[in-house]
């Protein structure tokens, strides 16, 4: 479980005005773009690299 307090310090990186993430099952999602950022170990990706896009595979494992 995420600490309330931490995730009104998450924004999402990939919008110009950081909307708040929305916490959604596994992820925290930007209502604005759509994005995905994935939660690992209950530390959550908030990364543009990182982040699933709806429609898109999850991106590939690190090489
Ligand atoms: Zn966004």
């Amino acid at each position: 479980m995420i600490d309330r307090l931490l995730l009104e310090l998450l924004a999402c990186p990939a919008c110009d005005n950081r909307p708040p993430l929305r916490l959604e099952g596994e992820g925290l999602v930007c209502d604005q773009c759509h994005r995905i950022y994935p939660v690992r170990d209950g530390i959550p990706h908030v990364v543009v690299s990182e982040a699933i896009l709806p429609g898109s595979p999850a991106p590939a494992e690190e090489k």
